[in-house]
């Protein structure tokens, strides 16, 4: 289909023999008669494809050095994990939970980067005790914790340090995280990071192995990235000049933004990872020290374009010149990014994908909260109760921030490919909404 249009925004469907709208070779009505409603579907190819074009972006710039992580906030389950491995790719966790997640899913915990702004002792012992790749130390309450642990047990912990390069981004400010004003990490600019470093240096059982930075999410200007490159790299240098330390490894996080509408950009991750690593071998040269091995860590961009969601449409609402409501079998519970940060997403009808989009409507869910809302003022061909309605791009930061809020259950996860689908993550039941209440004897 070269240089026509492509017809979705999401790469992950297509059309089929039928019109209807399919997902891995399988037809979207199959899979929610088969699974219901509402389900999350990830397609296996795209993902893996993410993957890939990450892995070889980053061997082709650096020499075949260099290392993929994938944030698995973005969507953390155990099959997720298997297939991150296979891929050869890191993973960054962020939570005991993350990593308690990696640990079942038998992830080569070498490979795992351990980030978070206020991780606990407890999650610190469980990383420690199974040897995870890198702790990426965020403050100096975290610096004696984790020395303390090692010393104890006996370890030499691997450790990086969060650095606030000082960039403002301008994504929305929830997912904004390089400025000095962050909860995150340590800044350069009033001489926190450099403080924190040089006292990692004395105690025996750490080896400060790298610095890591992640200025944002979302984020679409080539040249924040390129900044963030150049000013952490001007701060490796100057750790080297002032302290004797070579950091051998530089990461420089993820963020790199997803076309969600028509009116997003595409990014071609590709020529900015090339982009990055010139300047990267730039400043390297002139500051006459060893490019480090450069690490990404891209979760959004992996996930979110594989995944979509599937609903059934209840009732349709319209309120005469003001606005024409339908609502859906879900909402902010399976996805509340809309709720969050006003995200915006593109759908289609499953049995007529490419029917002409004749009425402005608001999709909303089924929560007893009028913020809950799925997507504001989408274009769709005339919408009926019954009709299944399919939202593109919910592989990243939908079932991973998914709730039970007005104790609904969460859906499943199906992965489909080659017309095959699995089961990766149950649907819940009521069971599951009450497992942990308790009613005391004596109430
Ligand atoms: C969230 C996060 C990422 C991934 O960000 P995306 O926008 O999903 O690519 C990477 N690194 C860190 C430390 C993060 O917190």
């Amino acid at each position: 289909m070269e240089g026509c249009e492509k017809m979705f925004v999401s790469k992950a469907v297509n059309i089929n023999e039928k019109n209807h709208l399919e997902i891995g070779g399988c037809d979207c009505l199959d899979l929610v008669n088969t699974y219901g409603t509402p389900l999350y579907v990830m397609d296996e190819a795209l993902f893996r494809e993410n993957c890939r074009r990450y892995k070889n972006a980053i061997e082709k710039y650096y020499d075949g050095k260099g290392l993929v992580v994938y944030a698995s906030k973005a969507l953390c389950t155990t099959a997720i994990c298997k297939i991150i491995e296979q891929e050869g790719l890191g993973l960054d966790v962020v939570s005991g939970g993350e990593l308690y997640t990696a640990i079942t899913a038998g992830f080569p915990m070498e490979r795992v980067y351990f980030h978070g702004n206020n991780k606990t002792y407890e999650e610190l012992m469980l990383a420690i005790e199974n040897n995870v790749g890198r702790i990426v130390i965020d403050n100096k309450e975290e610096l004696v914790m984790v020395h303390e642990i090692a010393y104890k047990s006996g370890k030499k912990v691997n450790v990086s340090f969060r650095v606030k390069p000082g960039i403002d981004t301008n994504t929305h400010e929830f997912i904004s995280t390089g400025q000095i004003d962050s909860k995150f990490g340590m800044a350069i600019e009033n001489g926190e990071a450099f403080e924190i470093i040089s006292k990692a240096l004395k105690l025996s059982n750490l080896n400060v192995m790298s610095l890591h930075c992640h200025i944002g999410s979302q984020l679409f200007d080539l040249e924040l990235f390129k900044l963030a490159a150049k000013v952490m790299l001007e701060f490796v240098a100057e750790l080297k000049e002032k302290l004797n330390i070579e950091i051998g490894e530089l990461n420089l996080g993820g963020g790199f933004g997803v076309k969600y509408t028509k009116e997003d950009e595409e990014i071609d991750y590709d020529s900015f990872i090339g982009a990055v690593s010139e300047v990267v071998k730039g400043v390297c040269s002139q500051k006459g020290i060893k490019v480090p091995k450069i690490v990404i860590e891209p979760g959004r961009s992996i996930a979110a374009p594989a995944g979509i969601t599937l609903y059934r449409v209840g009732s349709v609402k319209e309120i005469k010149n003001v606005r024409k409501y339908v609502a859906v079998d879900g909402g902010m519970t399976d996805n509340p990014r809309y709720a969050m940060y006003q995200a915006k997403y593109d759908a289609v009808i499953v049995d007529r994908p490419d029917a002409p989009r004749t009425e402005k409507v608001t999709i909303a869910g089924k929560c007893c909260e009028s913020g809950d809302i799925l997507i504001k003022d989408i274009m769709l061909p005339e919408v009926k109760s019954g009709d299944v309605l399919a939202v593109f791009t919910t592989g990243a930061y939908n079932y991973s921030m998914s709730s039970n809020y007005n104790r609904i259950p969460r859906p499943p996860i199906v992965l489909v490919k080659d017309a095959k689908a699995r089961i990766i993550v149950k649907r819940e039941d009521y069971g599951d909404v009450i497992r942990n209440d308790i009613i005391p004897e004596d109430l």
